[in-house]
């Protein structure tokens, strides 16, 4: 197969995904990767500041996990997972939940992060069912996003991405996200509903993703689920995005004091090497699912539930992520996106810089609506672009997501661009 031409190709055969085909310039082919570079047909080297839609975090091509993927692949690539088992997929078990600590008492496996949800959300409601007191709400936050499946969809907040299904979906009781001072509102409301009713309550701890990397109050979260976990609502963690050190600590719930249930993780999962999606619960939701009554069984799975070669993945990035060379890391990209924060808070077209952990987002100051059809978006994509810097906007909300391994450098590139891009707005 001759390089080169990969684009022309690709558009007669592939259709992309949230790419309106029509407009969108045309993907540029890229051929091999290395730390926070991905290098076109040229040879151009692009810095990938989102860390590939979030998934890679110890950078592209990384060689400790390509050998140990290698060999895998040797040994034993697939196998069915009813049934049977293997070192992979057990190894890989133990240490995530001594990892996550707490009352996390088994691993569920999937493919991605909507299957995860898909996952978490069936157990919550069979649960409730198999215990013969079945409850049938589930609260999430508004502009939530838990993935693209329907169940995934449902509980995420109604947006251009759901509105030709929205008629479809499952009702979802809607909370505003946590703020000072609206603790009480937000108990209000579930009140409202009944607590009695409501299975679970699934939200992405302290940052939501695709609604806009919207940042919100820790106290009065910690606060709300300590209302709900009083109330036995079953708490659903998707931490597949804050997930594997992105807000700061391993996990994002290590922020709060109440411990959720039931965990989702994928994306940051296999260090963006492989699909795989896992739901953790707790032995007490376990145990629910155990009884001589085969309807009692949680039935559920994937074709390519606990490939091996995707748990080798995530073994392999587990090595990294838990090498101290890996937090400080993390430290040093949030030090200096702070740095860059204070210059953003003086800039009069950005607006509500914010930080996270490595997570570094603010809006860009448009005469139209915030959100994501806001028109901006394609300049800004464009602008970048033509710099080599893959930075994809959520509509006027700009973000830097990068691999920890990204060098000073190439997050001063960054940085530099996107204050050359505000003043070409000015
Ligand atoms: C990306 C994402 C998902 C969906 O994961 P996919 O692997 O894209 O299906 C679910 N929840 C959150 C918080 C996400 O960011």
């Amino acid at each position: 197969m001759q390089n080169n031409n990969l684009s022309a190709r690709d558009l007669a055969v592939i259709w992309h995904p949230y790419t309106q085909m029509q407009t969108a310039p045309a993907p540029i082919g890229i051929v091999r990767g290395a730390g926070a570079l991905l290098f076109d047909e040229q040879d151009n080297a692009y810095i990938d500041a989102t860390s590939s839609w979030w998934v890679n975090i110890h950078g592209h091509a990384h060689p400790h996990i390509a050998k140990q993927l290698a060999a895998q692949a040797l040994e034993l690539e697939h196998c069915i997972f009813a049934g049977y088992t293997h070192p992979p997929a057990v190894n890989l078990a133990e240490r995530l939940l001594q990892l996550l600590g707490g009352q996390q008492g088994k691993v569920f496996y999937s493919d991605n992060g909507s299957t995860a949800v898909e996952v978490a959300l069936k157990m919550a409601l069979q649960y409730w069912d198999n215990k013969g007191m079945p409850r049938r709400n589930i609260l999430a936050f508004k502009n939530a996003y838990h993935g693209d499946t329907f169940g995934a969809m449902s509980v995420s907040g109604r947006s251009v991405f759901t509105r030709v299904f929205d008629d479809l979906l499952f009702d979802v009781h809607f909370l505003d996200v946590p703020a000072p001072g609206n603790l009480d509102e937000l108990i209000a409301h579930i009140k409202k509903i009944d607590p009695s009713t409501i299975a679970a309550f699934i939200f992405e701890p302290l940052l939501q993703g695709s609604g806009g990397m919207i940042m919100y109050d820790k106290t009065t979260f910690d606060k709300l689920l300590q209302y709900c976990a009083g109330e036995k609502i079953l708490l659903i963690a998707d931490e597949v995005m804050t997930g594997f050190g992105r807000t700061g600590p391993d996990f994002a719930m290590q922020q709060v004091s109440v411990e959720p249930d039931m965990i989702c993780l994928s994306k940051g999962l296999t260090g963006g090497t492989m699909a795989l999606g896992v739901t953790t619960s707790t032995n007490t939701i376990y145990e629910a699912f155990l009884s001589a009554d085969k309807l009692k069984t949680l039935f559920h799975g994937h074709s390519f539930t606990a490939n091996p070669l995707a748990c080798t993945a995530a073994l392999a990035s587990l090595d990294l992520f838990l090498d101290p060379a890996c937090k400080a890391n993390r430290e040093r990209i949030n030090a200096l996106h702070q740095s860059f924060l204070l210059t953003l808070q003086a800039n009069p077209l950005v607006k509500n810089p914010r930080l996270l952990g490595t997570v570094l987002a603010f809006e860009i100051v448009t005469s139209h609506a915030d959100g994501y059809t806001n028109s901006l978006a394609d300049k800004v994509h464009a602008f970048f672009r033509e710099r080599r810097l893959m930075l994809r906007p959520l509509g006027n909300t700009l973000y830097i997501l990068p691999p920890y391994c990204i060098t000073d450098e190439q997050l001063h590139t960054i940085y530099n661009a996107i204050t050359t891009f505000l003043h070409t707005l000015s």
